[in-house]
This record gives structure tokens, C-alpha cells and sequence, in this order.
């Protein structure tokens, strides 16, 4: 099976929204008339991103999912990707599992594979993602105002969780492995959240490397500083799905269920959590809860905004926590 056999069988769909898809020189696509967009691209490598023996369905929804994170926290909608692949072989069986995955998501967002490149090389996923947002509406890292309150969605610290248990450095029953296994290798991006949080939020950031050391970048764009509480560590957040204000809280039971100071280090520096961080003026919390409700994403508030520059922690009494956390940097 040849490159153009392999494109054709695995890769080339009906174009729907694309006024040219998949086997031309280029794709052609029309955006919604007056829209910015929004692009982003985000590369997998085999042994820094995944591991090797990963379900070739779940690398397919991952590689997706990281970029659609992206137009998340950009507040974009999500149109098309172009998809730029190195494979060592043609093994069927592989792009059998990793296209299903990767058009499993791509059409739970509406969003269309217009393009691409395939080449024989170390196994190497590159995808480029087409999104739009109405002009001046994108969420952007730079504009924090001090007072404002810092939320995260979801729950952090699962997927590192995950990752020490593979490394042998922690331990979970077969089910509880499972669903944070599911967490570290198929993510779900906040996209709907992104988009009901286009005029309510200040400030936003998706969460890749790690929570503080991507709220840093907010910190340090918009040229503030932060508070983080850590009352929110103390109790299991709801893993469902669905809010429930009273239980959510921004960990899950398995990361609950940790001593407190593995539980602080995987939640603050844990890293491939894709929840969005992002800032809010305290008088929208009620709209900040709305959109959490219309987004069917849980969402909990874990500091605020300051004057002062740096990031502090402080523990459950209210006393800074002295301890540095390394967020995830590929050349450090
Ligand atoms: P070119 O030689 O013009 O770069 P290619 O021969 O590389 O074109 O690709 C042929 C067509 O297939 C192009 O339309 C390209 O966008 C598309 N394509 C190549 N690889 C992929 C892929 N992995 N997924 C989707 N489309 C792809
Ligand atoms: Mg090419």
C-alpha cells in the first residue's frame, strides 16, 4: 500500500464544509463572512508525548484533542485541520484505529480534515487547527486584571497521575486505573466552554504543562500576580460530567484519595490535563457558573488576581507553601 493508497482509504472524506478537501494542491475553505481566524498547531512524538504501545484510537482523539484545546482556550469554534503524518510503515490495522479515533472527535465538533502530508519517517503527528471567533471576542492570555478570580475546569492532575503509575511510582486498582488512564490519553477539549466564555472572561490559557506554569503565562503577559488557595484540594470533585456545584472541586477522587502533598504536586505541575484555566472579573461569577451550566463542564475557583508579581500558594491555613513546582519544559 502506497502513500496516495493510504491517504485515500484512511484520510479522504466527502468534503462537506471545505469548498476543496483532501487531493488537491491546497484545500480551499470559505470562513464565515467578518470572522477572525483562529489557527494553532500542536505535534505528538512518539516516546516525548505517548508512548509506543498506546491505542492507536485514543493517540488519533489525543493528537485532535490537544489542538482543539488550543481553539478552546482561544474562545474559537472549531472548523477544519490539516494533518501532517510520519509513519515508520503502513500498518492497516494501526491507521484503522488511529483514523477512527481522530474523526470520531473531529465530528463531535463539526470540525473537517481538509489536508495534510504523509511521508515515511519515525512516527510523528503533526495537525494544524482552523478555527473562528468574532473579531476582538478571542480569549487571550494578556489581559488579567488584578481582583480578578482564577477558575479551572475539569479536574487537574489525573493524567500524571496516570503517567506515575506506568512509571511504577504509584499505585491504582484496575478500574481506578482505567479512568485516569482515560484522562492522560484521551482529553476532552473545552470547547464549548471556550466559546461561553468569550464575554465573561478576562484572561484564559489551556492547561498542557502543567497548572502554574501555565497560569505564569497569563501572569506574566498580562504583568500580575496570584493567589492560589488550596481548599479546593481537600475534597473529590464530581468526574461525571454533569455540575453539581456542591461536590466539583476541581480533583478527582483518585487524586483525592492521595496524601496531600502528591495530591498539591500532581493538581499544581502535573501536566496533559487540557482543562482551561482563565481569569473573570468577580462580579461575572454568576455568569462564569452559567457558562459552566450551558457547557456541561464543571468549574471551581482557586485564587485570585494581585497586584503584587509572583504566584503564591497558600496551604489550607492560608500560609504560603515555600515549595517550587516545575512545570513541563521540553529543553529545561
Ligand atoms: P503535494 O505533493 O501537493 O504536497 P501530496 O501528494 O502530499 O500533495 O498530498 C496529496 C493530497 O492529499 C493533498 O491534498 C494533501 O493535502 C492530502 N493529504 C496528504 N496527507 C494527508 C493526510 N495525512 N491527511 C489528510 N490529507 C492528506
Ligand atoms: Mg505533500
Amino acid at each position: 500500500m502506497g502513500e496516495f493508497d493510504v491517504i485515500e482509504r484512511y484520510f479522504k472524506r466527502p468534503a462537506r464544509k471545505a469548498a476543496l478537501g483532501v487531493g488537491d494542491d491546497c484545500a480551499l475553505i470559505m470562513p464565515t463572512a467578518g470572522m477572525q481566524l483562529a489557527i494553532s498547531s500542536d505535534m505528538l512524538v512518539e516516546g516525548r508525548h505517548f508512548l509506543s504501545t498506546v491505542n492507536p484510537s485514543h493517540l488519533g482523539h489525543k493528537a485532535l484533542a490537544v489542538n482543539l484545546s488550543d481553539l478552546a482556550a482561544s474562545g474559537a469554534e472549531p472548523l477544519a485541520f490539516t494533518l501532517a503524518l510520519a509513519l515508520p510503515r503502513v500498518d492497516e490495522a494501526w491507521l484503522a484505529g488511529f483514523s477512527e479515533g481522530l474523526f470520531r472527535l473531529a465530528d463531535a465538533h463539526n470540525c473537517e480534515l481538509i489536508g495534510g502530508d504523509t511521508t515515511q519517517g519515525p512516527l510523528n503527528i503533526c495537525i494544524t487547527v482552523l478555527g473562528e471567533v468574532p473579531p476582538g471576542d478571542a480569549l487571550l492570555r494578556h489581559n488579567a486584571q488584578v481582583g480578578d478570580d482564577i477558575y479551572i475546569s475539569g479536574t487537574v492532575g489525573d493524567a500524571r497521575l496516570a503517567l506515575e503509575v506506568f512509571r511504577g511510582t504509584q499505585s491504582l486498582d484496575a478500574k481506578a486505573f482505567e479512568q485516569v488512564r482515560a484522562r492522560m490519553e484521551q482529553p476532552t477539549p473545552r470547547v464549548q466552554l471556550g466559546l461561553e466564555l468569550r464575554a465573561i472572561a478576562n484572561a484564559a490559557i489551556d492547561v498542557s504543562d502543567g497548572l502554574l506554569g501555565d497560569l505564569g503565562h497569563i501572569l506574566k503577559r498580562s504583568n500580575v500576580g496570584a493567589e492560589i488557595n488550596t481548599d479546593w484540594l481537600q475534597t473529590a470533585g464530581s468526574f461525571s460530567g454533569s455540575l453539581n456545584e456542591q461536590t466539583h472541586a476541581g480533583i478527582s477522587p483518585w487524586l483525592a484519595a492521595l496524601p496531600f502533598n502528591k495530591r498539591l504536586e500532581f493538581a499544581m505541575s502535573g501536566g496533559d490535563d487540557y482543562e482551561l484555566c482563565f481569569t473573570a472579573p468577580v462580579n461575572q461569577r454568576e455568569l462564569v457558573h452559567a457558562a459552566a451550566w450551558e457547557s456541561d463542564t464543571p468549574v471551581t475557583r482557586i485564587g485570585r488576581i494581585t497586584e503584587t508579581s509572583g504566584l503564591v500558594v497558600l496551604d489550607p491555613q492560608g500560609q504560603p507553601i515555600t515549595r517550587r513546582f516545575a512545570s513541563f519544559d521540553h529543553f529545561a
